[in-house]
């Protein structure tokens, strides 16, 4: 597909490691000036030495004053993709509030800030933008021991559906990608015993996990204007596992 993003500014959350280091190095390729934010600097450092010209940010998403700070003083941003998130796994029974409060701080909360403060200068200067938010097929179906995850994923959705309804007259877009199972750190993480992963597997109908550039070429494709007319999309990038 014959996507340029030349003249674009994009900023990246979770842009350390996995599905956002990845996106970051796909937007550069595609001609955009990326912004890469991230909470811890070892990642962003290594970044910075492989891809010179991305501006990187470090900051911890949980913190809302922090986040705030960090992308007011950010240049306007055209396309945003919310990619960072937490996830730790615990039946209902057993998750903590600590565990409930970083999921919603990070996973949730900080996509409205960061949301916030970058439609701010776009609506101020007239441009339009796209808005990509990674969510996950735990957003759209029950999945054991993901209660603070699936909630939080669920909310994620509905920003998106809020966003797109909201920031449309302004020609910004807004669409969620939600990915099955991908083998980046937290994929790994959830998903090592063999049996959970055997069950998942035999549950997509195209029996194998998504890939990070599955991801990535979704989320390229909601940025750029080759999808001009979607807007509130909750697009699975699943094998056909949320169809069943
Ligand atoms: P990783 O764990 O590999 O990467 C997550 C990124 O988010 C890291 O770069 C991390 O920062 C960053 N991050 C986490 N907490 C904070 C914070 N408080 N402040 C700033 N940055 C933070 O995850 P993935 O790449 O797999 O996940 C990317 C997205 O895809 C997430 O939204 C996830 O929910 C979603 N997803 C993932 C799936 C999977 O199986 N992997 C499946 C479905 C959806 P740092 O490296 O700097 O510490």
């Amino acid at each position: 597909m014959d996507i340029s993003f030349k003249g674009k500014r994009a900023l990246v959350t979770g842009a350390g490691r996995g599905i956002g280091r990845d996106t970051v190095k796909r937007l550069v390729k595609l001609g955009a000036h990326v912004v890469a934010l991230s909470k811890t600097k070892e990642n962003l450092d290594t970044l910075k030495a492989e891809i010179p010209e991305v501006e990187v940010v470090q900051c911890d998403l949980a913190n809302w004053e922090e986040t705030r700070k960090a992308v007011s003083s950010l240049e306007t941003i055209d396309l945003l993709v919310n990619n960072a998130a937490y996830a730790k796994l615990d039946p209902i029974g057993e998750v903590d509030e600590k565990t409930c409060d970083l999921h919603f701080d990070i996973n949730v909360k900080s996509i409205i800030n960061v949301t916030q403060e970058v439609i701010k200068k776009l609506k101020a200067a007239g441009k339009p933008g796209s808005i990509v938010n990674v969510s996950s097929q735990a957003g759209m179906v029950a999945l054991q021991d993901h209660v603070a995850y699936c909630a939080s994923k669920g909310a994620v959705d509905q920003i998106t559906r809020v966003s797109a309804l909201e920031l449309g007259p302004f020609n910004i877009r807004c669409n969620s990608v939600n990915p099955t199972v991908v083998e980046t750190d937290m994929g790994k993480r959830g998903w090592a015993d063999p049996a959970k992963r055997q069950w998942m597997m035999e549950k997509i109908p195209l029996r194998r996990f998504a890939d990070v550039d599955d991801v990535v070429d979704t989320i390229v494709y909601l940025l750029s204007d080759r999808s001009a007319m979607i807007n509130g999309v909750i697009l699975p990038v699943d094998g056909g596992f949320t169809a069943c």
